[in-house]
């Protein structure tokens, strides 16, 4: 996901950039709004955490862009592109090094497992939407 702070800022045009020139091949695309209860079953691994709410709020506050992302060994590599939670902890040239606002407000999401991008593509996208 590209994060509501950040397409308010007019970032997602650069950050799809830097994802397609980092190899990835864009295999579904969508621009969409979270409800607060969508959000929060998104996010529900966290539902223990102390900034759950926050965390939420964010995420149901404005539209974000979602995608499915391919490429070998996507996980990892990804993570390494939008760099650390904490964008001054990030590497230079990752996204969110560029973009990121704060450690809450990060411009960008990643899966974390395989499995977890497996549920998280279905959480958006049906069959017929992915190429
Ligand atoms: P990620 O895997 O790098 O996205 O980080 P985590 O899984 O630890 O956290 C999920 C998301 O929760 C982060 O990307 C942030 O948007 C948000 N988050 C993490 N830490 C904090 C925090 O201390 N406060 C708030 N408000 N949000 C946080």
């Amino acid at each position: 996901m590209i994060k509501p702070e950040a397409v308010a800022a007019g970032h997602t045009g650069k950050i799809i950039d830097m994802i397609i020139s980092n190899g990835y091949r864009i295999l579904a695309l969508k621009y969409t709004r979270l409800s607060q209860e969508e959000a929060g079953v998104f996010y529900a691994v966290h539902k223990e955490r102390p900034f759950y709410g926050e965390l939420v709020d964010y995420m149901a506050s404005g539209p974000i862009y979602a995608a499915i992302l391919e490429k070998d060994n996507a996980v990892e590599d990804y993570r390494k592109l939008i760099g650390a939670t904490d964008p001054a902890q990030a590497e230079e040239g990752t996204i969110r090094k560029r973009f990121a606002e704060s450690k809450a407000k990060n411009a960008a999401h990643g899966s974390d497992s395989d499995a977890n991008a497996e549920i998280e593509g279905n959480f958006f996208f049906s069959g017929r939407e992915r190429f």
